[in-house]
Protein backbone atom coordinates (compact mmCIF):
# COMPACT_ATOMS: atom_id res chain seq x y z
CA UNK A 1 0.00 0.00 0.00
CA UNK A 2 1.54 3.49 -0.67
CA UNK A 3 2.28 5.64 2.42
CA UNK A 4 -0.18 8.72 3.06
CA UNK A 5 -0.30 11.50 5.13
CA UNK A 6 -3.69 12.06 6.05
CA UNK A 7 -4.66 14.66 9.18
CA UNK A 8 -5.40 12.51 12.32
CA UNK A 9 -8.44 15.78 13.21
CA UNK A 10 -8.48 16.04 17.11
CA UNK A 11 -11.87 17.70 17.50
CA UNK A 12 -13.84 18.69 20.91
CA UNK A 13 -15.18 15.62 22.61
CA UNK A 14 -17.56 16.58 24.70
CA UNK A 15 -20.50 18.85 23.58
CA UNK A 16 -23.77 20.52 24.76
CA UNK A 17 -25.85 22.12 22.88
CA UNK A 18 -29.82 23.54 23.38
CA UNK A 19 -31.12 26.36 25.13
CA UNK A 20 -30.16 27.70 29.18
CA UNK A 21 -27.39 24.57 28.76
CA UNK A 22 -25.16 26.71 30.35
CA UNK A 23 -26.66 26.37 33.76
CA UNK A 24 -25.27 22.74 33.06
CA UNK A 25 -22.21 23.97 33.59
CA UNK A 26 -22.10 23.93 37.64
CA UNK A 27 -22.27 20.07 37.12
CA UNK A 28 -19.70 19.41 34.18
CA UNK A 29 -17.59 21.06 36.82
CA UNK A 30 -17.79 19.28 39.75
CA UNK A 31 -16.84 16.40 37.93
CA UNK A 32 -13.74 18.45 37.36
CA UNK A 33 -13.13 19.73 40.88
CA UNK A 34 -10.17 17.63 42.61
CA UNK A 35 -10.55 19.51 46.18
CA UNK A 36 -11.23 22.88 47.74
CA UNK A 37 -8.34 24.83 46.85
CA UNK A 38 -7.51 24.21 43.46
CA UNK A 39 -9.45 27.02 41.84
CA UNK A 40 -11.60 26.85 38.69
CA UNK A 41 -10.63 29.95 36.40
CA UNK A 42 -13.45 31.79 34.40
CA UNK A 43 -12.67 34.02 31.69
CA UNK A 44 -15.56 36.57 30.55
CA UNK A 45 -15.99 38.91 27.87
CA UNK A 46 -16.37 41.90 29.85
CA UNK A 47 -19.28 43.32 28.18
CA UNK A 48 -21.59 40.17 29.81
CA UNK A 49 -20.26 41.72 33.43
CA UNK A 50 -23.87 42.78 34.68
CA UNK A 51 -25.43 40.01 32.86
CA UNK A 52 -28.30 38.06 35.31
CA UNK A 53 -26.64 34.72 33.95
CA UNK A 54 -22.86 35.69 35.08
CA UNK A 55 -24.11 36.33 38.27
CA UNK A 56 -25.82 32.24 38.47
CA UNK A 57 -22.53 30.69 37.12
CA UNK A 58 -21.48 27.74 39.25
CA UNK A 59 -18.39 30.26 40.97
CA UNK A 60 -17.08 28.25 44.02
CA UNK A 61 -15.28 30.58 46.94
CA UNK A 62 -11.60 29.70 45.87
CA UNK A 63 -12.54 30.53 41.84
CA UNK A 64 -11.20 33.63 40.17
CA UNK A 65 -13.22 35.64 38.06
CA UNK A 66 -11.68 37.96 35.68
CA UNK A 67 -13.41 39.93 33.03
CA UNK A 68 -11.07 40.44 29.93
CA UNK A 69 -11.30 43.08 27.73
CA UNK A 70 -11.70 42.40 23.62
CA UNK A 71 -11.65 45.66 22.91
CA UNK A 72 -8.96 44.52 20.75
CA UNK A 73 -8.28 41.29 19.32
CA UNK A 74 -5.84 38.95 21.46
CA UNK A 75 -2.31 39.75 22.09
CA UNK A 76 0.59 37.44 23.15
CA UNK A 77 1.25 39.82 25.97
CA UNK A 78 -2.17 39.80 27.35
CA UNK A 79 -1.87 36.07 27.27
CA UNK A 80 0.94 35.84 29.31
CA UNK A 81 -0.09 38.98 31.76
CA UNK A 82 -3.56 36.45 32.10
CA UNK A 83 -1.48 33.20 33.20
CA UNK A 84 0.23 35.22 34.95
CA UNK A 85 -2.15 36.44 37.28
CA UNK A 86 -4.01 33.20 37.66
CA UNK A 87 -0.28 31.54 38.67
CA UNK A 88 -0.31 34.41 41.26
CA UNK A 89 -4.20 33.75 42.12
CA UNK A 90 -3.10 30.23 43.74
CA UNK A 91 -0.04 27.80 44.41
CA UNK A 92 -2.66 25.16 42.96
CA UNK A 93 -3.19 24.59 39.07
CA UNK A 94 -6.24 25.28 38.68
CA UNK A 95 -8.81 22.18 37.90
CA UNK A 96 -10.20 24.23 34.54
CA UNK A 97 -10.46 27.41 32.69
CA UNK A 98 -13.89 28.46 31.23
CA UNK A 99 -13.93 30.52 28.60
CA UNK A 100 -17.36 32.60 27.97
CA UNK A 101 -17.72 35.12 25.40
CA UNK A 102 -16.76 35.40 21.03
CA UNK A 103 -14.18 34.24 19.72
CA UNK A 104 -11.43 36.89 21.17
CA UNK A 105 -12.82 35.39 25.01
CA UNK A 106 -12.52 31.70 23.70
CA UNK A 107 -8.74 32.14 22.22
CA UNK A 108 -7.82 34.02 25.28
CA UNK A 109 -8.81 31.10 27.41
CA UNK A 110 -7.47 28.29 25.32
CA UNK A 111 -4.30 30.51 24.81
CA UNK A 112 -4.37 30.64 28.62
CA UNK A 113 -4.29 27.37 29.33
CA UNK A 114 -1.98 26.35 27.14
CA UNK A 115 0.35 28.86 29.07
CA UNK A 116 -0.38 27.51 32.19
CA UNK A 117 1.45 24.60 31.65
CA UNK A 118 4.12 25.44 29.16
CA UNK A 119 6.90 27.83 29.68
CA UNK A 120 7.85 31.10 27.91
CA UNK A 121 5.40 33.81 26.33
CA UNK A 122 2.38 32.85 23.96
CA UNK A 123 4.24 34.40 21.34
CA UNK A 124 6.82 30.80 21.75
CA UNK A 125 3.63 28.84 20.62
CA UNK A 126 2.54 30.71 17.65
CA UNK A 127 2.95 28.44 14.51
CA UNK A 128 2.17 24.77 14.29
CA UNK A 129 2.26 21.95 17.06
CA UNK A 130 4.86 23.93 19.23
CA UNK A 131 3.16 23.38 22.25
CA UNK A 132 4.76 20.43 24.20
CA UNK A 133 2.74 19.76 27.43
CA UNK A 134 -1.49 19.33 27.67
CA UNK A 135 -3.02 22.47 28.70
CA UNK A 136 -5.48 22.69 31.50
CA UNK A 137 -9.03 21.15 31.05
CA UNK A 138 -10.96 23.86 29.34
CA UNK A 139 -14.36 24.72 28.84
CA UNK A 140 -15.90 27.18 25.88
CA UNK A 141 -19.05 29.16 26.09
CA UNK A 142 -19.34 31.00 23.18
CA UNK A 143 -21.74 34.48 23.05
CA UNK A 144 -21.15 34.82 19.59
CA UNK A 145 -21.52 32.46 16.35
CA UNK A 146 -19.14 32.19 13.64
CA UNK A 147 -15.66 32.01 14.20
CA UNK A 148 -16.04 27.99 14.89
CA UNK A 149 -13.39 29.17 17.82
CA UNK A 150 -15.30 26.59 19.96
CA UNK A 151 -13.99 23.86 17.60
CA UNK A 152 -10.84 24.20 16.42
CA UNK A 153 -7.31 23.22 17.41
CA UNK A 154 -6.22 27.13 17.21
CA UNK A 155 -5.84 30.02 19.46
CA UNK A 156 -5.49 33.11 17.13
CA UNK A 157 -3.06 35.87 18.76
CA UNK A 158 -1.59 39.09 17.24
CA UNK A 159 2.47 38.97 18.70
CA UNK A 160 5.12 41.25 18.29
CA UNK A 161 5.60 39.82 14.44
CA UNK A 162 2.82 38.34 13.35
CA UNK A 163 -0.74 37.22 13.57
CA UNK A 164 -0.49 33.87 13.70
CA UNK A 165 -2.43 30.96 15.82
CA UNK A 166 -1.05 28.58 18.64
CA UNK A 167 -2.47 25.42 16.62
CA UNK A 168 -1.55 21.92 18.59
CA UNK A 169 -3.45 19.36 19.24
CA UNK A 170 -3.70 20.74 23.16
CA UNK A 171 -5.33 24.29 22.02
CA UNK A 172 -9.23 22.33 21.19
CA UNK A 173 -11.38 22.56 24.11
CA UNK A 174 -12.23 19.15 26.26
CA UNK A 175 -16.04 20.18 26.47
CA UNK A 176 -18.30 23.08 25.17
CA UNK A 177 -21.99 24.35 25.72
CA UNK A 178 -23.72 26.06 23.24
CA UNK A 179 -26.38 27.95 24.06
CA UNK A 180 -28.33 29.63 21.56
CA UNK A 181 -29.38 31.95 24.26
CA UNK A 182 -26.21 33.55 25.18
CA UNK A 183 -26.70 34.76 21.63
CA UNK A 184 -29.48 36.88 22.36
CA UNK A 185 -27.73 40.37 23.30
CA UNK A 186 -25.44 40.47 20.27
CA UNK A 187 -25.49 43.54 18.45
CA UNK A 188 -27.24 43.19 14.74
CA UNK A 189 -23.69 44.29 12.85
CA UNK A 190 -21.33 42.51 14.75
CA UNK A 191 -23.89 39.48 15.00
CA UNK A 192 -23.72 39.68 11.09
CA UNK A 193 -20.17 39.89 10.70
CA UNK A 194 -19.61 37.26 12.86
CA UNK A 195 -21.66 35.01 11.03
CA UNK A 196 -19.92 35.96 7.60
CA UNK A 197 -16.73 34.64 8.91
CA UNK A 198 -18.16 31.15 9.17
CA UNK A 199 -19.85 31.54 5.61
CA UNK A 200 -16.56 32.72 4.20
CA UNK A 201 -14.84 29.77 5.81
CA UNK A 202 -17.38 27.68 3.96
CA UNK A 203 -16.92 29.45 0.62
CA UNK A 204 -13.01 29.10 1.26
CA UNK A 205 -12.93 25.45 2.37
CA UNK A 206 -15.48 24.97 -0.99
CA UNK A 207 -13.51 26.38 -3.35
CA UNK A 208 -9.93 25.39 -1.95
CA UNK A 209 -7.67 22.40 -3.39
CA UNK A 210 -7.38 21.03 0.05
CA UNK A 211 -11.43 20.13 -0.12
CA UNK A 212 -12.26 16.85 0.41
CA UNK A 213 -15.55 15.26 1.78
CA UNK A 214 -15.25 15.48 5.29
CA UNK A 215 -14.75 19.33 4.64
CA UNK A 216 -17.47 20.01 2.15
CA UNK A 217 -20.15 18.29 3.96
CA UNK A 218 -19.66 20.48 6.74
CA UNK A 219 -19.00 23.50 5.02
CA UNK A 220 -21.83 22.92 2.81
CA UNK A 221 -24.46 22.66 5.77
CA UNK A 222 -23.07 25.48 7.19
CA UNK A 223 -23.47 27.68 3.99
CA UNK A 224 -27.28 26.47 3.86
CA UNK A 225 -27.58 27.05 7.80
CA UNK A 226 -26.63 30.88 6.83
CA UNK A 227 -28.83 31.37 4.15
CA UNK A 228 -31.57 30.27 6.07
CA UNK A 229 -30.65 32.97 8.76
CA UNK A 230 -29.64 35.81 6.73
CA UNK A 231 -32.03 35.28 3.65
CA UNK A 232 -35.14 33.80 5.16
CA UNK A 233 -37.45 35.04 8.05
CA UNK A 234 -37.11 33.11 11.03
CA UNK A 235 -37.67 34.09 14.04
CA UNK A 236 -34.52 35.33 16.18
CA UNK A 237 -34.76 32.34 18.51
CA UNK A 238 -34.74 29.75 15.74
CA UNK A 239 -32.19 31.64 14.07
CA UNK A 240 -29.80 32.10 16.57
CA UNK A 241 -29.88 27.82 17.32
CA UNK A 242 -29.17 27.70 13.42
CA UNK A 243 -25.91 30.05 13.84
CA UNK A 244 -24.70 28.37 16.63
CA UNK A 245 -24.61 25.21 14.52
CA UNK A 246 -23.60 26.85 11.33
CA UNK A 247 -20.40 28.07 13.17
CA UNK A 248 -19.85 24.41 14.85
CA UNK A 249 -19.80 22.97 11.82
CA UNK A 250 -17.85 25.55 9.05
CA UNK A 251 -15.42 25.42 11.90
CA UNK A 252 -15.03 21.00 11.60
CA UNK A 253 -15.22 22.09 7.97
CA UNK A 254 -12.14 24.35 7.87
CA UNK A 255 -9.98 22.00 10.43
CA UNK A 256 -9.76 19.32 7.57
CA UNK A 257 -8.94 21.97 5.11
CA UNK A 258 -7.70 25.75 5.32
CA UNK A 259 -9.39 28.75 4.81
CA UNK A 260 -8.02 31.22 1.51
CA UNK A 261 -7.39 34.28 0.00
CA UNK A 262 -9.80 36.22 2.11
CA UNK A 263 -8.51 35.28 5.49
CA UNK A 264 -4.78 35.64 4.64
CA UNK A 265 -5.61 39.14 3.18
CA UNK A 266 -7.77 39.87 6.49
CA UNK A 267 -4.91 39.10 8.64
CA UNK A 268 -2.44 41.73 6.84
CA UNK A 269 -5.58 44.03 7.95
CA UNK A 270 -5.89 43.68 11.13
CA UNK A 271 -1.73 43.19 11.85
CA UNK A 272 -1.71 46.52 10.31
CA UNK A 273 -5.07 48.57 10.88
CA UNK A 274 -6.26 46.54 13.91
CA UNK A 275 -9.64 46.27 12.19
CA UNK A 276 -11.09 42.73 13.88
CA UNK A 277 -11.78 39.23 12.23
CA UNK A 278 -15.58 39.59 11.54
CA UNK A 279 -15.84 42.76 9.89
CA UNK A 280 -12.34 42.96 8.37
CA UNK A 281 -13.05 39.18 6.79
CA UNK A 282 -16.79 41.32 5.19
CA UNK A 283 -14.37 44.32 4.25
CA UNK A 284 -11.60 42.08 1.87
CA UNK A 285 -14.50 39.40 0.75
CA UNK A 286 -16.55 42.15 -0.98
CA UNK A 287 -13.59 42.74 -2.92
CA UNK A 288 -12.87 38.85 -4.15
CA UNK A 289 -15.10 38.38 -6.98
CA UNK A 290 -12.93 37.36 -8.99
CA UNK A 291 -12.14 34.49 -6.56
CA UNK A 292 -15.40 34.07 -5.27
CA UNK A 293 -18.12 35.27 -7.30
CA UNK A 294 -21.35 33.36 -6.56
CA UNK A 295 -20.65 33.80 -2.81
CA UNK A 296 -19.39 37.24 -2.66
CA UNK A 297 -22.75 38.28 -4.91
CA UNK A 298 -24.79 35.81 -2.28
CA UNK A 299 -22.73 37.36 0.86
CA UNK A 300 -24.29 41.09 -1.31
CA UNK A 301 -27.66 40.23 -1.01
CA UNK A 302 -27.29 39.03 3.06
CA UNK A 303 -26.00 42.28 3.66
CA UNK A 304 -28.49 44.22 1.73
CA UNK A 305 -31.38 42.71 3.27
CA UNK A 306 -29.99 43.20 6.71
CA UNK A 307 -28.97 46.98 5.72
CA UNK A 308 -25.16 46.33 6.55
CA UNK A 309 -22.46 48.90 5.09
CA UNK A 310 -18.95 48.35 5.22
CA UNK A 311 -16.70 51.50 6.07
CA UNK A 312 -14.66 52.36 2.67
CA UNK A 313 -11.37 53.81 2.12
CA UNK A 314 -9.71 51.74 4.98
CA UNK A 315 -6.18 51.98 3.28
CA UNK A 316 -6.50 55.79 1.69
CA UNK A 317 -3.37 57.65 3.29
CA UNK A 318 -1.40 54.27 4.18
CA UNK A 319 2.33 54.95 3.69
CA UNK A 320 4.59 52.33 2.06
CA UNK A 321 5.60 51.02 5.37
CA UNK A 322 2.25 49.74 5.75
CA UNK A 323 1.41 48.19 3.07
CA UNK A 324 4.83 46.19 3.03
CA UNK A 325 4.26 45.17 6.52
CA UNK A 326 0.34 44.23 5.89
CA UNK A 327 1.43 42.39 2.13
CA UNK A 328 4.10 40.48 4.38
CA UNK A 329 1.59 39.26 6.88
CA UNK A 330 -0.79 38.10 4.02
CA UNK A 331 2.16 36.42 2.46
CA UNK A 332 3.39 34.71 4.98
CA UNK A 333 0.40 32.43 5.15
CA UNK A 334 1.45 29.59 3.02
CA UNK A 335 -0.98 26.60 3.36
CA UNK A 336 -4.42 29.80 3.23
CA UNK A 337 -2.35 30.45 -0.20
CA UNK A 338 -2.04 27.05 -1.12
CA UNK A 339 -5.48 25.93 -0.45
CA UNK A 340 -6.98 28.76 -2.71
CA UNK A 341 -4.96 28.44 -5.60
CA UNK A 342 -2.60 25.48 -5.43
CA UNK A 343 1.10 24.95 -4.94
CA UNK A 344 2.04 27.06 -7.50
CA UNK A 345 -0.08 30.08 -5.95
CA UNK A 346 3.43 32.46 -6.07
CA UNK A 347 3.23 32.93 -9.37
CA UNK A 348 -0.15 34.76 -9.24
CA UNK A 349 -0.56 36.25 -5.99
CA UNK A 350 2.44 38.33 -5.97
CA UNK A 351 2.94 41.74 -3.54
CA UNK A 352 2.09 44.35 -6.71
CA UNK A 353 -1.79 42.10 -6.96
CA UNK A 354 -1.97 42.02 -3.02
CA UNK A 355 -1.21 45.66 -3.30
CA UNK A 356 -3.86 46.46 -5.72
CA UNK A 357 -6.37 44.47 -3.55
CA UNK A 358 -5.67 46.15 -0.60
CA UNK A 359 -5.61 49.54 -2.00
CA UNK A 360 -9.38 49.17 -3.46
CA UNK A 361 -10.60 48.15 0.44
P1 LIG B 1 -15.10 39.02 19.44
O1 LIG B 1 -14.99 37.92 20.40
O2 LIG B 1 -13.84 39.73 19.03
O3 LIG B 1 -16.18 40.07 19.97
C1 LIG B 1 -16.57 41.16 19.17
C2 LIG B 1 -17.37 42.14 20.02
O4 LIG B 1 -18.62 41.58 20.40
C3 LIG B 1 -16.66 42.49 21.33
O5 LIG B 1 -16.87 43.84 21.58
C4 LIG B 1 -17.39 41.63 22.35
O6 LIG B 1 -17.33 42.21 23.65
C5 LIG B 1 -18.79 41.64 21.82
N1 LIG B 1 -19.66 40.51 22.21
C6 LIG B 1 -19.38 39.19 22.26
N2 LIG B 1 -20.47 38.48 22.59
C7 LIG B 1 -21.48 39.36 22.78
C8 LIG B 1 -22.85 39.23 23.15
N3 LIG B 1 -23.45 38.04 23.32
N4 LIG B 1 -23.56 40.36 23.30
C9 LIG B 1 -23.01 41.60 23.07
N5 LIG B 1 -21.73 41.77 22.70
C10 LIG B 1 -20.96 40.66 22.55
O7 LIG B 1 -15.83 38.54 18.07
P2 LIG B 1 -15.79 37.21 17.23
O8 LIG B 1 -16.10 37.63 15.85
O9 LIG B 1 -16.60 36.14 17.84
O10 LIG B 1 -14.30 36.72 17.32
C11 LIG B 1 -13.25 37.27 16.56
C12 LIG B 1 -11.97 36.71 17.08
O11 LIG B 1 -11.94 35.29 16.88
C13 LIG B 1 -10.73 37.26 16.43
O12 LIG B 1 -9.75 37.51 17.43
C14 LIG B 1 -10.27 36.16 15.51
O13 LIG B 1 -8.89 36.17 15.29
C15 LIG B 1 -10.71 34.94 16.27
N6 LIG B 1 -10.95 33.75 15.46
C16 LIG B 1 -10.54 32.57 15.95
C17 LIG B 1 -10.75 31.42 15.24
C18 LIG B 1 -10.28 30.12 15.80
O14 LIG B 1 -10.43 29.09 15.17
N7 LIG B 1 -9.70 30.09 16.97
C19 LIG B 1 -11.40 31.43 14.01
C20 LIG B 1 -11.83 32.67 13.53
C21 LIG B 1 -11.61 33.83 14.27
ZN1 LIG C 1 -12.41 33.27 10.20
Amino acid sequence: MPPTNYRNLRVVPRLIFGRGSVSQLGQLLTSQRTDAGSPVVFLIDDVHEEKPWVRQLPVHANDLIIFVSVRTEPKTQYVDELAERVRGFSNRRPDAIVGIGGGSTMDLAKAVAVMLTNPGSAADYQGWDLVKYPAIYKVGVPTLAGTGAEVSRTAVLTGPVRKLGINSDYTPFDQIVLDPDLLESAPADQRFYTAMDCYIHGAEALHGTFINEFARAHAEKSMDLCREVFLGDLPRREADEKLMIASYFGGLSIAYSQVGVCHALSYGLSFVLGTRHGIGNCIVFNHLDDYYPAEVAEFRRMMERHQISLPEGLTRGLDDAGFETMIRVALSLDPLWENALGPRWREHMTPERIRALYERM
